[in-house]
């Protein structure tokens, strides 16, 4: 009964806030991570961007005006990590607030020496424990420049690591999954990228993984589903440790 419940209810959300076809072509389109999903995917990915435009709310600020392109774009890009997951990976938070641009957040923080910084640090992203995540329009719209970047995915890649606490990239792992064979593959990744940086090679993930664990899963999830072969070459294991955490095989396509 409660099933027969959902099914309806589902029903009724996809018939009453469809994305238009237009809108989901132009999405699919602009985004090579959307276009690598097999025809079946793109069609379950755009139900779960239906029912997450359904379930939160985007609220864009400083003037930006949302078109129906720009929803469909946000959301799909959103449940691309969660596609195999289902939208109760997201359900701790209700909001994505998006700014035109790049954006300062009027408030302290602490910086790695210590030292109490008054909202002088600029983002293209933001994702508040149990609280809304904070996007800019500029950034979302540049996706996979350089290759490899995708903030959407980033800022939701930390939203699943903070379903058990700080970001410190352990999200709550499936039931087969090793906890040993994740934290082993990802610090092993994680000293690769240092020693490549530190030996002025080309590094092969953005360096910005190294500010800390949660930065590394994070910019590892972008790679993952934005330039999944050069994420393979660089790390065969942590390419796999993805793979069953999202259960997705973006080469497999
Ligand atoms: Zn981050």
């Amino acid at each position: 009964m409660l099933s027969l419940f959902r099914h309806w209810r589902e029903r009724r959300i996809l018939g009453r806030h469809p994305i238009a076809e237009g809108d989901w072509r132009q999405t699919l389109a602009g985004t090579s991570a959307l276009r690598r999903l097999s025809a079946s995917e793109q069609a379950r990915l755009r139900v779960l961007a239906t029912f997450l435009l359904h379930e939160k709310s985007v609220e864009p600020v400083q003037g930006l005006e949302l078109t129906g392109a720009m929803r469909a774009r946000l959301a799909a890009l959103a449940c691309l990590p969660v596609l195999n997951l289902g939208l109760r990976w997201y359900r701790d938070w209700h909001s994505i607030v998006l700014y035109p641009d790049l954006f300062m957040p009027r408030r302290e923080y602490t910086d790695a020496a210590g030292v109490v910084h008054r909202g002088h640090r600029v983002l293209e992203g933001e994702a508040w424990q149990r609280g809304p995540v904070i996007l800019s329009w500029a950034g979302v719209a540049e996706t996979g420049t350089p290759p490899g970047h995708n903030v959407v995915i980033h800022e939701l890649a930390h939203k699943l690591d903070m379903l058990n606490g700080e970001p410190n990239g352990f999200p709550p792992l499936h039931g087969r999954m090793s906890r040993r064979a994740w934290s082993c593959s990802l610090a092993a990744a994680y000293r690769a990228l240092e020693a490549r940086v530190r030996q002025g090679y080309p590094p092969p993930l953005d360096p910005y993984a190294l500010e800390n664990p949660g930065e590394f899963f994070a910019v590892a999830s972008e790679a993952f589903f934005e330039t999944p072969r050069s994420l393979r070459d660089f790390d065969p294991e942590l390419y796999r440790q993805l793979t069953l955490f999202y259960k997705q095989q973006p080469l497999a396509n």
